[in-house]
């Protein structure tokens, strides 16, 4: 883009205007029809490629300027689109450092178009081509997409310069001719295509330029808008008040300075929410905080995080994340430049150092890429661990709302784990927040088992599974909750990463199995005694589902138990989440314990009831078990309220 600027103006003090005609140097004779067809899918973007080299071309100006190398005055630098529906035209025009008849020669018809003819080579009847972005100089040429006849009609900024303007109808042949013009730089004429007359719909232009320039480092000016103010002639009404009138202002549609080329220091907090808000207009979310991110070495980066407050349906909040070059917006599908829970985020991310031109699968092996998106995983993690230090309890006062994004970043990229886990928190029965460290330290003493290994017991729900949860009270043992969508993969992960520990769902086993101990309660009811009832208890459950065990649990806990085991249950939940082994674990059926305590009294008073109430008994007593499960239902519901009723009789 800089090669621009090392051309020196040469004998251009020609008056007679004397017109050039050429052939561009290519060897591909009809090669807007492959233009067309291919650079890009999308043909609106020639309007991005437009703007952008207008904008660039100012850019310089104000670099020359700086440096001395532009004299006088730049005075106003505003693009222009203009349309002219009548004339059939759209008009870029920027007062930027122009071209010369030369620069044309060199950076128009030569350097573009060896870049078209090598493009044409290259991807001729290729699928695909129309990733390629700009890759090989053809930004102005993405013009004949929609046009049917371009000019370019430009004053170079260097002294005595001699205004040309260069024009072609889609062939090869081009025209330059020598013209009047007062105003130092270049307007892009395009004649519309009678297929693409939708640009020159003002609501359609609005539309790509408030999407792909928003945020040009340039003011871009698209007609003009009403505006309400104070009567400048300082008219008053009967009440003595300024007269409001309505007068036309320029329309920018861009703001040339966004929050993320600023520097983190001259930024407040409402800076960054009116940021956010300028990204979403239509979202009513505040995001919990933000991530500035601002490198230059060894690769270009900028950009904002945002971290917004999840929702129980993640797929909706993703992807939200805008890329830009340079201002430029690219893509907000950003999926191959970060990992994929970093998708969750929203914000920009700004880089020139992203190859753009590429076919997604060759972006992801791109060494720059994948330093950038190491770098972004790495401060994500660095931000939430100085949160985590600097203010815990305000990081614990946000947990909930980042749990999943934590979560997901723990299960699928190693380097965030590794970090994460100092700053994951767990939740306990009373709502005290830990970390993995400080939790196990805690219940090491009485929730390790007899082979060492320490029982984290968790419950996805307090409720639905009180019964069990206060059981496990009851004997002093603490409860975490893991209710996020990931938890089941999530707690896997947690396992794999420590050999000593096992999770374990409070309401999987009875708590003598969960946590075995060497000293085993003793049993109240003989072995004969356990022969007589099994068979009892086996005629009142489906014994396909139901596996009967007695257990020597304590007098205060409940007689009969309903329990799945944890397994079961995780490759269950697993699977329907995706991933885990659908195929093996596709036929798994469902299947639970019915856990028989020995040592409740009801149980042995069981053995000495008539025949009829034996099983009226157990009956009554395993519904209950399976009422607190929230598995009795339908007929069985309705024949368990009527005993209970005669019971009461
Ligand atoms: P690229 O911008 O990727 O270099 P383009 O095909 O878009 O490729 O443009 C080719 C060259 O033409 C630019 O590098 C620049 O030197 C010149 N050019 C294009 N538009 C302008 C403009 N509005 N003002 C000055 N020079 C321009």
């Amino acid at each position: 883009m800089a090669q621009s600027l090392t051309v020196k103006a040469e004998s251009n003090f020609n008056s007679i205007k004397m017109a050039t005609k050429g052939t561009v140097n290519v060897q591909t004779e009809n090669i807007f029809p492959l233009i067309k067809k291919f650079l890009y899918s999308d043909h609106e973007i020639f309007l991005r490629e437009l703007v952008s080299n207008a904008v660039d071309a100012t850019s310089k100006l104000k670099v020359l300027s700086a440096a001395g190398e532009a004299k006088g005055e730049l005075g106003d630098l505003t693009v222009e689109v203009i349309l002219d529906k009548e004339a059939g035209t759209l008009t870029v025009k920027d007062r930027g450092i122009g071209m010369t008849e030369e620069e044309i020669q060199k950076y128009i018809n030569q350097i573009a178009f060896s870049g078209a003819e090598e493009f044409v080579n290259k991807y001729k009847g290729k699928e695909g081509a129309e990733q390629i972005i700009g890759h090989f100089g053809l930004g102005f040429y993405s013009a004949f997409m929609v046009a049917k006849q371009v000019q370019i009609r430009t004053l170079s900024f260097q002294q005595g310069a001699q205004a040309v303007q260069w024009e072609s109808d889609g062939t090869p042949e081009f025209e330059i001719t020598e013209i009047d013009k007062a105003d130092r730089g270049t307007e892009i004429v395009l004649h519309m295509a009678d297929d693409s007359l939708e640009f020159l719909e003002k609501h359609r232009v609005e539309g790509i330029l408030e999407k792909y320039c928003k945020f040009l480092p340039v003011e871009i000016k698209f007609g003009t808008k009403s505006e309400w103010v104070d009567d400048p002639a300082g008219e008053k009404d009967e009440k003595g008040n300024v007269k409001r009138v309505e007068i036309q202002v320029d329309n920018i549609i861009n703001n040339p300075t966004p929050a993320w080329v600023k520097a983190p220091a001259d930024l407040t907090d409402e800076d960054y929410a009116k940021f956010y808000r300028e990204l979403y207009p239509t979202s009513f979310e505040k995001p919990l905080f933000h991530i500035h991110l601002n490198v230059d070495y060894p690769f270009n980066l900028t950009g904002i995080l945002y971290f917004p407050k999840l929702k129980e349906n993640i797929e909706v909040q993703k992807n939200k994340i805008q890329l830009y070059s340079n201002q430029v917006f690219i893509t907000d599908s950003v999926g191959e430049i970060v990992p994929e829970f970093l998708t969750l985020l929203h914000g920009v991310l700004d880089s020139p150092d992203i190859p753009l031109n590429v076919s997604r699968s060759y972006l992801q092996a791109d060494g720059n890429v994948k330093k950038i998106s190491a770098h972004i995983t790495k401060k994500v993690a660095d931000k939430l661990a100085q949160m985590f230090k600097d203010d815990r309890a305000d990081f614990e006062s946000k947990f909930e709302d980042l749990k999943v994004f934590i979560e997901y970043g723990m299960l699928t990229e190693d380097k965030f784990y590794e970090k994460a886990e100092k700053f994951l928190l767990l939740k306990n029965l009373d709502g005290k927040y830990q970390t993995l460290d400080e939790y196990l330290e805690k219940i090491k003493p009485l929730q390790t088992d007899k082979d060492g290994k320490t029982v984290v017991l968790y419950s996805s729900n307090f409720d639905a599974q009180h019964q069990f949860v206060e059981a496990a009270k009851e004997r002093g043992y603490d409860v975490v909750l893991f209710d996020s969508p990931l938890s089941p993969h999530f707690i896997s992960k947690l396992e794999s990463k420590h050999e000593n520990v096992s999770f374990a769902r409070v309401d999987s086993d009875t708590l003598d199995k969960l946590i075995k101990k060497d000293d085993e309660a003793p049993s109240k009811l003989s072995d004969k005694e356990k022969e007589t009832l099994k068979p009892i208890f086996e005629e009142v459950v489906n014994k396909d589902k139901f596996t009967i065990q007695f257990e020597n649990m304590s007098e205060t806990e409940p007689p009969i138990v309903i329990t799945q085991p944890e397994f079961i249950r995780r490759m269950m939940e697993q699977q329907k989440l995706g991933g885990g082994g659908g195929m093996f674990f596709g036929a798994f059926p469902e299947m639970y314990t019915l856990a028989v305590n020995a040592n409740h009294p009801v149980v042995g008073s069981i053995l000495k009831k008539q025949k009829d109430n034996k099983q009226k008994l157990a009956k009554q007593l395993t519904d209950l078990a399976m009422l607190s499960q929230g598995m009795l239902k339908g007929e069985e519901l309705t024949k368990f309220i009527n005993r209970s009723i005669d019971l009461m009789k």
